[in-house]
């Protein structure tokens, strides 16, 4: 058996590990590479094997790092069959469509920027693509079995977001796993990743292995934040990721409003992916912390504005009120608009929920610039900005640390750094060799595995 590493390699983006039997090929992750322009570029680039030869493709989670390289795949002639986690099904319905859109507008935004060059760009993939390619999904559950050829499968619980896994794969004579990004022992919504089995190589994801999340209770931050700009007759608009955070964002304010830590205002979630994400949870609670009942508190507490009319509307409400709304990062979305109304504003607040990547509107927020450009305009900057840092998805280096402790791997396991920047990779290799005996490495982008 070999393993070709093709992405998720030095870099947190475009996951993608192609593995090869003596009757089998298959791939596990299938993520796009997003971010810088030379990653992004790499979607475009063609792969390093013929699509219509893949037998399967083993997905760990939803996130389009893991997931978004699928509707290529299908238009490269991949037909399946995609294996993962039901809940992973039914989410990629929701980003993978989403994904195509996005790139529909942005083709078409070039297109009419190019001006004098002659060649039209092009979505990577479209809306339609990314829908056909949804058809390829054949649901597993979690422990159960499955058999390509050769490789027999199994996907175990891994925490991080609805549905997300890690893979095992069995092979002549070998056993190997991918985590798959690895959640949090003690988070709000998902329960601990269930430690590994005995295992011949390992490939870690690697996202925070050089730091530590701050420990300060989020829910207690969010209570004082909103009762200090209600006190002050001001509104709180949270940027809301739609996967994950805005689910435990939602539960927490509900859960201070029924508990009286904070005065019962009116909250809205702006965002139709957010609020369809949000049925997924509440249908799928036997996967996470959230009881039927937590969901249902959450679903009175809040109002789902879907249309476009009832997001407009909220300008209206002319008391403190709470918003969430997406992207997450003020990159685009519904967010942007009550951006624009609410920032002039010093007694409003605005919460960022999670990490800000440089160059964002939000990373600009945060690093206190007065004017914001939002549709072409400045924006005067005059709310207040704070952020919540400890909401993270990911386990930290002391978390995944601990994860690896608990494994019933033989101490000398060969382990594969996978899915971190380049410096956080090295970093977590010297923290790991410290405190295991684990041959440790770090590997390179096509770099070819023999096992
Ligand atoms: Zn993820």
């Amino acid at each position: 058996m070999h393993l070709v590493f093709l992405g998720g390699v030095g870099t947190v983006t475009g996951s993608k590990f192609l593995i090869q039997t003596e009757k089998a090929q298959v791939l596990v992750d299938c993520g796009l590479f997003q971010g810088y322009k030379q990653l992004r570029e790499r979607n475009r680039s063609a792969p390093f094997f013929d699509p219509q030869k893949l037998d399967a493709v083993f997905l760990t989670h939803a996130h389009l790092d893991h997931s978004g390289y699928l509707p290529v795949l299908y238009q490269m002639g991949f037909r399946g069959p995609v294996y993962c986690h039901a809940a992973t099904a039914e989410l990629c319905m929701i980003l993978l469509p989403d994904s195509g859109r996005i790139q529909e507008e942005d083709a078409a935004f070039y297109a009419r920027h190019r001006i004098g060059k002659h060649e039209k760009p092009l979505p990577l993939y479209d809306e339609a693509t990314a829908e056909a390619s949804c058809r390829l999904f054949q649901p597993v559950d979690f422990e159960q079995s499955i058999a390509v050829k050769d490789i027999h499968a199994r996907l175990q619980p891994a925490g991080h977001i609805l549905g997300a896994g890690s893979w095992c794969l069995e092979a002549e004579g070998k056993r190997i796993a991918f985590s798959g990004d690895l959640g949090r022992p003690e988070d709000v919504l998902m329960y601990p990743p269930k430690p590994m089995p005995e295992l011949d190589m390992l490939f870690l994801e690697s996202t925070y292995g050089d730091r530590l999340h701050e420990t300060a209770d989020a829910k207690m931050q969010i209570k004082e934040i909103v009762n200090q700009t209600v006190q002050s007759g001001g509104s709180v608009v949270i940027p809301t990721f739609a996967v994950g955070r805005a689910q435990v964002l939602q539960y927490l304010l509900a859960s201070l409003m029924r508990e009286g830590q904070i005065p019962r205002l009116p909250m809205f979630l702006d965002s139709p992916m957010a609020i369809d994400v949000s049925a997924l949870y509440a249908r799928h609670h036997n996967l996470h912390r959230l009881s039927a009942a937590d969901c249902e508190l959450i679903s009175e507490s809040i109002q789902y504005m879907r249309s476009v009319e009832e997001s407009k509307s909220i300008a209206n409400v002319r008391f403190p009120h709470i918003i969430l709304a997406g992207s997450g990062m003020a990159t685009g979305g519904r967010v942007l608009h009550h951006l624009k109304r609410m920032l002039p504003d010093h007694r409003n607040t605005v919460l960022f929920a999670g990490f800000q990547a440089g160059g964002t509107r939000g990373a600009h927020m945060l690093a206190g610039e007065k004017k914001i450009k939002i549709h072409g305009q400045f924006v005067p900057c005059e709310a207040r900005i704070a952020q919540l840092e400890s909401l993270s998805g990911h386990a930290d280096r002391d978390e995944l640390t601990a994860w690896l402790e608990a494994a019933k791997m033989k101490p000398k396991t060969p382990i594969y750094l996978v899915h971190g920047e380049a410096e956080t990779l090295d970093r977590f290799r010297l923290h790991l060799q410290e405190r295991t005996q684990h041959p440790i490495h770090v590997a390179d982008q096509n770099q070819v595995l023999h096992l």
